[in-house]
């Protein structure tokens, strides 16, 4: 059974024939299964594709569970064209059946479907094929791709609770890539080591990785790490920070290794599904190489978070950590633009060269916490506590109204973009004081222990200054708006009675008067400063809502 793009090097085949190979595949053999798994923003279903010789099809905690993503950007298909060749050659005995025992392999044929469905020829403006393929958006207009924590989609809530069933030790999310030219068909990136970080970081570091360079330049595909240059490669290249936002910091968040395997836009369509296929088998290879090894490392990694107690949440890259690698380039050029007359650049292709270029790859820690034991939500941000679910978070209720002493964060400066990106107003910068406090919780609230296999997840979504908190997503953004105020003639009175009884309000108050000349002249900024001094002044204006446990 031929597949599309065989008949056809420059062709990639819809979502619909994508499908419909896959189901026929299942039909003509019993070592693959094709399901419906949820819903999608375009009303299609998404489908799992499972292969698994034991044919239990259901997740074994003692396989290995490696899963495969594409078509999250259909304007990248390689992934959903190589995957059909790759996984028919699973299943037609090219590959020792025995050697795939003790492997799960899921995949998602087209993660994207309402981007797919929308095909042309023109959106990727400097691809070199396939003729036709689809758009970046989803059915909403959204990328995929930044959408694994907030959930604004369908597909990204059934990716969520299809990636938890599972529960891989490795994915891979296939890609392609933009920016600058160079010898290379495929480009990798793998998962920040530093954020992954444990047992597991240590395994792709110093044992993966270099496998994946060998077995891939065996095969005739060299690769080089993904050119996420400062300028032209020459100057450098940057390690991606893969925040959870994206698919593989996302999964790096649950325990997985993880990568992008991104081919250069400028090869022919043929050879990037080629290139994309050896990876899959590469991995594929050290997987059954390696089963047991991998499975060590992922269950060492899982304890290791449990009785870890400080977390990294943010980080930045750390130029003095200066690495190099061999790079395979076109020497970057310059010459004057027809269109505007100033200097463009051009790479060479007829002045290629291998040399060393600087990379930087290390990642430091910029916001560190300690976990609490857990976390009380209210019941009122149900939909925190659904994208919890959806990632396998046990959460509990609250059986009836108590007082409990914890901590609370008030938020104090931040930052919000300025324009929509991807449907949200998001915050960053976010800076916070911890405030120890006693705090009526009500029955039906929801307690998160912190003490559970999704541990790094639940940290990074609920620490309010973590970059991809549901805190920066806009989740609690009620809490940032005063909802009462004062009338000034009114205070005014209140507020000689307020200094009179607290000096020390009136102490802070004469303080700023002094230093502060446009305090000085603004009656209304000095009634609001004794305002929000007084137990007048809301309490949960600022106030995260979620409260650190700690015994
Ligand atoms: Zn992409």
């Amino acid at each position: 059974m031929h597949t599309l793009h065989e008949l056809d090097h420059n062709y990639s085949s819809d979502y619909i024939e994508t499908i419909a190979f896959y189901t026929a595949l299942a039909e003509n053999h019993d070592i693959i299964q094709v399901n419906e798994y949820g819903k999608t923003d375009s009303g299609h279903p998404l489908h799992e594709v499972i292969i698994d010789v034991s044919k239990s099809f259901q997740p074994n905690l003692n396989s290995v569970r490696y899963f495969v993503n594409n078509g999250i950007h259909p304007g990248e298909p390689c992934g959903i064209d190589a995957s059909q060749q790759w996984v028919r050659s699973l299943c037609d005995g090219t590959l020792d059946a025995a050697s795939l025992e003790g492997i799960q392999i899921i995949l998602i044929p087209v993660y994207n479907i309402g981007g797919a469905l929308n095909r042309g020829s023109h959106s990727r403006a400097n691809q070199d094929g396939p003729k036709e393929y689809g758009f970046r958006g989803n059915a909403k207009n959204l990328d995929l791709n930044r959408d694994f924590i907030k959930c604004d989609s369908k597909n990204a809530q059934s990716f969520n609770q299809l990636f938890n069933k599972w529960s891989p030790q490795i994915f891979v999310d296939t890609h392609t890539s933009n920016g600058a030219d160079y010898q290379y068909t495929m480009t990798l990136i793998p998962t920040q080591k530093d954020r992954l970080g444990g047992a597991q970081a240590e395994l792709m570091q110093n044992d993966m990785l270099s496998y994946l360079y060998e077995k891939m330049e065996e095969k005739g595909w060299e690769m080089t790490p993904y050119v996420y240059a400062r300028k032209t490669p020459d100057d450098g290249i940057y390690g991606f920070l893969d925040l959870a936002r994206y698919s593989s910091g996302y999964a790096a968040t649950h325990g997985a290794i993880s990568f992008m395997p991104e081919t250069h836009m400028l090869k022919p369509y043929k050879d990037r599904v080629a290139s994309t296929k050896a990876f899959l088998e590469s991995m594929l290879s050290y997987i059954q190489k390696n089963p047991q090894k991998i499975k060590n490392s992922y269950d060492l990694h899982i304890q290791e978070l449990l009785k870890k107690d400080q977390f990294d949440i943010n980080w930045t890259v750390d130029m003095e950590a200066q690495d190099a690698v061999l790079f395979k380039g076109y020497v970057a050029k310059y010459k004057p633009s027809v269109i505007t007359g100033q200097d463009r650049l051009y790479y060479d292709r007829n002045d290629p060269y291998e040399k060393s270029i600087p990379f930087w790859n290390t990642y430091k820690s910029t916001t560190s916490i300690k976990a609490p034991t857990a976390y009380i939500i209210p019941q009122a941000y149900d939909d925190v506590i659904q994208r919890l679910k959806m990632n396998g978070v046990q959460v509990d209720q609250v059986q009836k109204d108590a007082m409990v002493t914890g901590s609370v964060y008030k938020i104090g400066d931040f930052k919000t973009r300025e324009s929509a990106y991807e449907g949200h107003y998001l915050h960053y910068d976010i800076e916070l004081e911890e405030m120890e406090i006693q705090k009526k919780i009500y029955a039906g609230d929801y307690i998160v222990k912190t003490q559970q296999q999704a541990k790094r997840y639940i940290i990074e979504v609920l620490e309010p200054h973590a970059p991809d908190s549901f805190f920066a997503w806009n989740f609690f953004d009620g809490i940032l708006m005063q909802k009462e105020h004062f009338s000034s003639y009114v205070f005014e009175d209140l507020a000689v009675e307020i200094l009179s009884k607290h000096p020390e309000i009136k102490v802070a108050f004469e303080h700023k008067k002094a230093q502060d000349s446009e305090f000085a002249e603004n009656a209304r900024a000095q009634l609001n400063f004794i305002y929000e001094q007084s137990p007048h002044y809301e309490y949960t204006h600022m106030l995260y809502p979620v409260m650190r446990i700690h015994n």
